[in-house]
């Protein structure tokens, strides 16, 4: 049989890098630490290795398009394909950051949107049978949809929205935020959170057609909340460490073989929330 393999985006430092940690003590295969900088990746990898773990290491910048293609390839020639994919790089702009608020909505929107989307656009066909996709997200999401207008709720809650679709609302949502008509426009106040909350509806959307067009092939896609977690962007008063904030996204990469759900949900401490 042939190696499996787990991937993990922006897996240098923070949640990531705990994930890959869990991953190598907990999941049968070849586990990859990912980072859009060789450096820190590198870094990242010694520092593991000194604890006895030995993840791989791949190059990959969300951002840049030819990354995730050459990465993409690297797996289908290495590996035949992809076991475990987590999505799970992200940014998000200090409260302080004094950059206007569109330019913060377009930045953040294309790492933690649009980027991922081409994260799936291009590995969503290697996801081998029995294949797990983890999407990290965020609580803010949920609650961001919830100060959204009623017709925009509507929307992202709706079982008929399109990957297209949403992808309009999400570059509708930075046109606005950078004509400073967001409010107006429906939308809540929080680049994050509408980011969030698109990741999380293309996760649902996602799901929904794996179960259409791949209906025997078992693979679960799920989007999380790892908690407030201890890190660079959370900073140091948020009371769970990296590890325990690798536990939900870790469980949800290593549902076990012949599992029907969770699929296509919002999941948070193992327990699929509301949306
Ligand atoms: P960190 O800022 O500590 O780590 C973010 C990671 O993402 C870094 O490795 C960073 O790399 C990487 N990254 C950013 N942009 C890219 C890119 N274009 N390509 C590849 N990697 C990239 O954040 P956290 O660990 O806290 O966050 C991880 C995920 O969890 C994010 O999606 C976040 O939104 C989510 N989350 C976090 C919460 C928390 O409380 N911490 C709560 C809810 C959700 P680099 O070092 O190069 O910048």
């Amino acid at each position: 049989m042939s190696t499996k393999v787990a991937i993990v985006t922006g897996s240098n430092k923070g949640i990531g890098f705990a994930i890959v940690r869990a991953l190598c003590k907990q999941f049968q295969g070849d586990v990859y630490l990912t980072s859009r900088d060789v450096s820190r990746g590198q870094a990242a990898l010694e520092s593991l290795a000194s604890e006895g773990l030995k993840p791989l290491f791949h190059q990959l910048d969300i951002n840049d398009l030819n990354s995730i293609t050459t990465a993409a390839a690297f797996f289908k020639e290495r590996y035949g394909g992809v076991d475990i994919l987590i999505n799970n790089a992200g940014i998000a702009f200090k409260v302080a950051d004094p950059a206007p608020f569109g330019t913060q909505a377009e930045v953040t929107l294309k790492t933690n949107f649009f980027a991922t989307r081409d994260m799936l656009t291009h590995f969503m066909p290697l996801i081998k049978a029995g294949g797990r996709v983890v999407n990290v997200s965020s609580f803010v999401g949920s609650r961001t949809l919830n100060q959204c207008s009623p017709e925009l709720q509507q929307r992202f809650r709706s079982e008929d929205i399109t990957e297209d679709e949403l992808a309009g609302l999400m570059q509708r949502f930075v046109e606005k935020a950078k004509n400073g008509e967001h409010k107006q426009d429906g939308w809540a106040d929080t680049a994050y959170g509408v980011s969030k909350t698109g990741l999380t509806t293309l996760s649902m959307i996602l799901a929904r057609r794996l179960s259409k067009e791949r209906p025997n092939d078992g693979i679960l896609l799920n989007a999380c909340c790892p908690g407030w977690v201890r890190t660079d962007m959370a900073g140091s008063k948020a009371p769970k460490s990296p590890d325990e904030g690798a536990v939900t996204p870790v469980y949800l990469a290593l549902l076990p073989a012949g599992a029907t759900e969770p699929h296509g949900r919002f999941v948070s401490e193992k327990e699929v929330q509301p949306w």
